[in-house]
């Protein structure tokens, strides 16, 4: 991965996130930190919160408390909208638009949002499959290409944003077990170039290899938060334990 020329690293910090659906309390006092350039697991039990703490991230919900800060700086009294342009984000389901050409559902977010012309914006997104390896999939449809494939198009396609983070939320829970493979050396490639990053995961093999920190959620809270090997080796809650215990 060669985007570290262009790349402006940020550090990420959540503040004492809460935020409630209902009389549901999702996220109770959430506090995260990535150092610029670093990447951040985030791992724990479904309904644990970890995609609703990034979506409080990047405001897609508003926290009821808190703060969320890039580079030092509160965001949350920015546009939504530029905020989100400074986080790309890669889900489960690709949500790819069927209809366009691989290139097109990358060059449409530089094109439409960020000014450039559309043969600039086609230029970029060659470029960007270059660099995830699909270049000759360019005119393709998405439904011609495997999950693994389709994956790294939607990586390229947060990557032609330039953005300054990257959130991935179970990026390879939805692909077959011989796709997970090459998706998750793209990412940690992405890491060691310096991009700043969380990962929502179930890969503990990621979590322990590529992670400068892990955090454990349980029940809208982190629960433990220390270096891979902290984590992994040396658990010091039974919640942890049993969640490894499950997991391993
Ligand atoms: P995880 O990603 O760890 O599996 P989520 O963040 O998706 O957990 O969910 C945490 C809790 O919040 C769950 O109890 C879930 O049902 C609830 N929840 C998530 N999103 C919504 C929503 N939009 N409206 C109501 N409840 C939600
Ligand atoms: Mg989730």
């Amino acid at each position: 991965m060669t985007t570290s020329s262009e790349l402006k690293s940020v550090s990420l910090t959540g503040k004492d996130l809460h935020l409630s659906f209902g009389t549901n309390k999702v996220l109770r006092g959430v506090n995260l930190h990535v150092d610029a350039g670093n990447t951040v697991t985030v791992i724990g039990p479904s309904g644990s919160g970890k995609s609703t703490l990034l979506r409080v991230l990047n405001r897609l919900h508003e926290p009821e408390q808190g703060d969320v800060l890039l580079d030092g700086k509160s965001v949350l009294k920015d546009n939504p909208d530029e905020l989100r342009q400074r986080i790309g984000m890669v889900f489960q389901h690709f949500n790819l638009f069927p209809h366009k050409t691989v290139a097109e559902n990358i060059a449409l977010g530089p094109n439409k949002l960020k000014g450039l012309s559309k043969e600039q914006a086609r230029a970029l997104a060659l470029e960007q499959l270059d660099l995830v390896g699909l270049k000759e999939k360019a005119d393709s449809r998405p439904g011609n290409l495997s999950g693994g494939q389709q994956q790294r198009v939607a990586i390229a396609r947060a990557l032609a944003m330039k953005p300054e983070v990257m959130f991935f939320d179970e990026a390879t829970s939805a692909l077959d077990p011989e796709l997970v493979k090459g998706v998750l050396a793209l990412m940690a490639d992405l890491a060691k170039s310096g991009m700043t990053m969380v990962v929502v995961t179930h890969e503990m093999g990621f979590a322990r290899s590529v992670s400068d920190k892990v955090l454990f959620m349980d029940r809208g809270a982190v629960v433990e938060t220390g270096t891979p090997e902290q984590l992994f080796d040396d658990p010091e809650t039974d919640r942890l334990q049993a969640f490894l215990s499950q997991v391993l």
